[in-house]
């Protein structure tokens, strides 16, 4: 698919960010590429749209810019998954672990009903903590979570084409 080779290039890596050693792939100079804004999401609409999925997750912060715009196409909801104290209805939550200490992503209770077929979206994985913890979220709602979707794949995950059981769909590596 020569769209990915356009989606790899439009994403910036910005060294050192947030600190020493890391190389941060920057998605907000794809989200400055209508077209190539269009192709990513294009490519998830197309996978999803005929699969009876009612439901697009999307993780705070990034996944909110990929989520609404598959959800509307496939005609879905759009469920965020937010970082601590963010929502302010009842939520149920799920600790993860990160390279140093720990974070937790919490859903509204009610977002989802039992049955319901969804997919997860954020702009990248790297263990797959995130999303694990997303997964999670959903599954104690009694949902079932189809797969696992994110524009970029780290190395860490690369090959692995499932996480928890998931399918785990990638678009591109780090160049
Ligand atoms: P994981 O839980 O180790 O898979 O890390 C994935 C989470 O970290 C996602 O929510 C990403 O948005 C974020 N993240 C880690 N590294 C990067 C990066 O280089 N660019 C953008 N997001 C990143």
């Amino acid at each position: 698919d020569p769209r990915l080779e356009a989606i790899s290039e439009a994403i910036r890596v910005i060294p050192h960010f947030p600190k020493q050693g890391i190389m941060f792939q920057d998605i907000t100079t794809l989200l400055l590429n209508h077209k190539v804004f269009k192709h990513t999401v294009d490519i998830f609409v197309d996978r999803y749209k005929n699969m009876d999925i009612s439901v697009v997750a999307g993780i705070e912060a990034r996944g909110f810019m990929f989520g609404p715009s598959i959800a509307l196409a496939i005609g879905a909801k759009f469920v965020p998954l937010r970082k601590p104290g963010k929502l302010p209805g009842e939520v149920i939550y799920e600790a993860y672990e990160l390279e140093y200490g720990e974070d937790c992503l919490e859903m509204h209770i009610g977002a989802v009903q039992q049955g319901e077929k969804a997919v997860v979206i954020d702009d990248l994985v790297a263990t797959g903590g995130t999303l694990s913890a997303a997964i999670k979220l959903l599954e104690r709602m009694g949902a079932e979570v189809v797969e696992c979707a994110c524009v970029i794949g780290l190395p860490e995950v690369k090959g692995q084409s499932r996480l928890d059981g998931k399918p785990l769909y990638i678009l591109v590596e780090p160049r």
